[in-house]
């Protein structure tokens, strides 16, 4: 009962390019949520490409929390494959496109890592957000890539400036399980509503009932 990662396995290296502007990584990950943070949600799911649809102004932020130093990692929980309405290779092309799509307008809006559950609701997955599974084995992942010099698997918990977006309570949960400040956004209008927000330490962040559930 693993998470799945898009484009390679879960326990595959992850190779990263160097971030915008030789920007040195701190350890901050923005951790996103996908529909209703980067594309309009459904709540029958994003069920293939012709679906998708970015929300306004989403490129240009991720773009901006990467030359603003931080790897940008999404976290969704995708249970149709649970359920076995469709495959991982369907949401394989979903991300493709997403990937494209925000690269087309903002060349640094790279998202680092895509990390998803499959599990349905019932399973009991610590990899199902509000779990926070999927964060944690998101970061094992960026630090194994992003730190290889240097990198002590001994330190302390360091997430310096590390922010979880999302649009539900669950999102929020997941990041404060995590140890990591967290922001609601508004479904409709997703990540720009919150980027100066994540990209500014001093902001603690929202409280968890701020989401709606
Ligand atoms: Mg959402």
């Amino acid at each position: 009962m693993l998470p799945g990662r898009h484009g390679a396995g879960i326990f595959d290296e992850l190779h990263l390019p160097a971030l915008p502007c030789d920007t040195e990584w701190d350890g901050s990950i923005a951790y996103l949520d996908r529909d209703g943070v980067l594309n309009i949600g459904s709540p029958d799911y994003i069920n293939n490409v012709g679906e998708l649809k970015v929300l306004t102004g989403v490129p240009e932020a991720v773009g901006d929390l990467r030359r603003a130093g931080f790897r940008v990692c999404v976290v969704t929980n995708q249970s149709p494959i649970g359920r076995g309405l469709w495959s991982d290779e369907r949401l394989s092309m979903i991300h493709d496109e997403l990937q494209s799509r925000l690269l087309e307008v903002d060349a640094d809006a790279l998202l680092d890592l895509i990390l998803y559950s499959p599990h349905v609701p019932w399973a009991g997955s610590p990899f199902r957000k509000p779990e926070s599974g999927m964060l944690m084995a998101a970061r094992q992942l960026l630090e194994s890539s992003g730190r290889i010099d240097g990198f002590d698997p001994e330190a302390e918990f360091h997430e310096a400036r590390s922010a979880m977006v999302g649009d539900r309570r669950s999102d929020l949960k997941a990041g404060k399980s995590h140890g990591v400040r967290v922001f609601h956004t508004p479904e409709h209008i997703g990540l720009p509503a919150v980027l100066s927000r994540v990209l500014d330490a001093d902001d603690e962040g929202d409280d968890i009932m701020s989401a709606p559930v």
